[in-house]
């Protein structure tokens, strides 16, 4: 059964990190209000994501 947490956690990396890239406003510590949502998505889906390695 595939794991769709690290499937989502992947998703969001791979589209935060796209968004970086092609952004001009965004920076190593700052990012602009899409930049923040795909942030703060992806950062919510890795600690759920390591949360669920911890208790496996
Ligand atoms: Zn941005």
């Amino acid at each position: 059964m595939p794991d769709d947490l690290l499937q989502r956690y992947q998703a969001a990396r791979r589209a935060y990190l796209a968004h970086t890239r092609s952004c001009t406003r965004c920076t190593d510590t700052a990012h602009c209000p899409d930049g923040e949502r795909l942030y703060a998505s992806f950062t919510r889906l890795q600690d759920a994501y390591l949360a669920k390695q911890r208790r496996d």
